[in-house]
């Protein structure tokens, strides 16, 4: 099932009366909302937090909007984002799209316009690819084969790239050593059962090669989940 309205969208506005009324028209719709009211928390909370969509205004302290989904594009993160702005010329919309964003809303809108754009959008990205496995920086997909961890690509076994696929189809999900074997290595897998905890240590190695986050968390006597 599209969880649709339980999408998280991040809100990055400094006017604290409109940040508030947008936070609560998308919360009123089922939506999940955080919301940061300067450019460098909006910028980290982006990162940090994957919001499903960011709807982010253009004027702010610190970085500016056009700045911060520039920074966000520049390093792959390809959320959808609807730049909320008063400047209505065709240079704004123009600067705003090479920027990176992907719809442009002016200020004063309805709210109406701005959920409609909301749905729009969520809806786009989640039929956009099905073969396209995500989870924060990292991302799979199921016809080329192909496995990145931000601008990284990252090769893998035929097995490792099995259970890389199981993981990423359940996201956050504790998924128990006979689940992963299950599903990963078949039901007839008479070996031994320490193949799991191998492979993922040969994930780990490779996923984790620049340093990056532990994303395969080990649940003590249970199993494995894919979470930050
Ligand atoms: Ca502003």
């Amino acid at each position: 099932m599209a969880k649709k309205n339980t999408a998280h969208i991040l809100v990055i506005e400094d006017e604290a009366k409109l940040a508030q009324f947008i936070e609560l028209e998308l919360k009123y719709e089922g939506y999940q909302v955080s919301v940061a009211s300067d450019g460098l928390a909006g910028l980290t909370a982006a990162r940090e937090s994957e919001p499903n969509l960011i709807v982010l205004d253009w004027m702010l302290p610190g970085i500016s909007g056009l700045e911060l989904c520039r920074r966000l594009r520049t390093t792959g993160n390809m959320v959808p984002v609807i730049l909320l702005t008063a400047k209505d010329d065709v240079k704004s919309r123009v600067a705003g799209l090479d920027a990176g964003a992907d719809d442009y809303v002016v200020k004063p809108f309805s709210v109406e316009e701005l959920l409609a754009r909301v749905r729009a959008h969520l809806r786009r990205t989640q039929e956009e690819d099905p073969e396209l496995l995500q989870f924060g920086d990292l991302s799979l997909n199921r016809s080329t084969r192909e496995i990145f961890r931000g601008d990284r690509a990252i090769e893998l076994t035929a097995k490792e790239f099995d259970l890389l696929e199981y993981l990423l189809s359940h996201p956050r999900q504790v998924l128990t050593r006979d689940q992963i074997l299950e599903n990963v290595w078949g039901y007839d897998f008479m070996g031994d059962s320490n193949i799991i905890e191998v492979y993922v240590r040969y994930l780990r190695l490779k996923l984790e090669a620049n340093q990056e986050k532990r994303l395969i968390q080990t649940v003590r006597g249970v199993g494995y989940v894919l979470r930050d």
